[in-house]
């Protein structure tokens, strides 16, 4: 099902948003060399219990998953990219961290994903990396808006990427958002222009844009739930929750602060 939300309740996304967006940014803040990843889920629990909102992680429980997440937050250090799941673990110089985090608040859920450094080592290959996935959100984005389809967004993803150099999974991608996470439709992270789904205000999507360097190929950990490169290789993530405007695309998970 393909859920349209109506100008009324535009406020209500936003707000999830807002706070998707606040909590991945103060969690940024706070983390530095020797923070613990079960630190981050806390640190995201009491943030999501204190505004009122409602994890849409814990009790997840895919048929690709091992049973409810359990955790509030996902949490990927280097060569891991999807559903990283916390776990005792205290980040170092250099690593490379995506959060992703979804949030319900008022019945209307939002979801992000930021990647980036941890501490002052930045080794320009994971700076590439984050780059690439961070304007690949940027392209779909821009292609984004009423009378648009699917694959003009998948496209424009999977341009960025594949001209940056990497290859592209196509296992797991954006999707439509609204009264729950994961809804249709799906959007590939490459994909062919003007075809899909044709856009309409009032639609909800999240974007995301994730690679692997020099593969293609995931490997799932002992825990059910974290999703790595096959290779070892570093990865990175970037999402936003948007939605299809009259005129356009509002990113709704924007930090404050921060430009689209
Ligand atoms: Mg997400
Ligand atoms: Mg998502």
């Amino acid at each position: 099902m393909i859920e349209i939300l109506t100008p009324a309740e535009l406020p209500r996304a936003r707000a999830a948003g807002a706070l998707v967006a606040t909590i991945l940014q103060t969690l940024q803040g706070r983390t530095a060399v020797g923070t613990n990843l079960l630190e981050i889920d806390r640190w995201a629990s009491e943030m999501i219990a204190e505004a009122g909102g409602v994890s849409c992680y814990v009790d997840y429980a895919p048929s690709f998953g091992r049973g409810p997440f359990g955790h509030y937050i996902c949490t990927a250090v280097n060569d891991a990219v999807l559903h990283g799941m916390p776990h005792d673990y205290a980040l170092r110089d250099g690593d490379l961290l995506t959060l992703d985090l979804a949030v319900s608040l008022d019945g209307l859920a939002a979801d992000s994903a930021i990647s980036f450094l941890v501490g002052a080592s930045r080794p320009a290959e994971s700076v590439a990396l984050i780059a690439a996935t961070e304007r690949a959100l940027a392209a779909g984005i821009a292609a984004a808006g009423p009378g648009a389809r699917i694959g003009d967004l998948s496209y424009a993803i999977g341009t960025v990427l594949s001209e940056a150099g990497y290859p592209i999974n196509l296992e797991f991608g954006g999707h439509g958002i609204g009264s729950t996470m994961h809804q249709d439709p799906h959007v590939s992270n490459d994909g062919r222009p003007g075809r899909g789904y044709r856009l309409r205000p009032g639609l909800l999507l999240a974007l995301e844009p994730w690679v692997m360097i020099g593969t293609d190929r995931l490997v799932t950990d002992a825990d059910g739930w974290t999703l790595r490169s096959a290779t070892g290789s570093r990865t990175a993530h970037s999402e936003h929750t948007i939605a299809i405007t009259e005129d356009g695309a509002e990113i709704l998970t924007l930090a404050p602060g921060a430009s689209a």
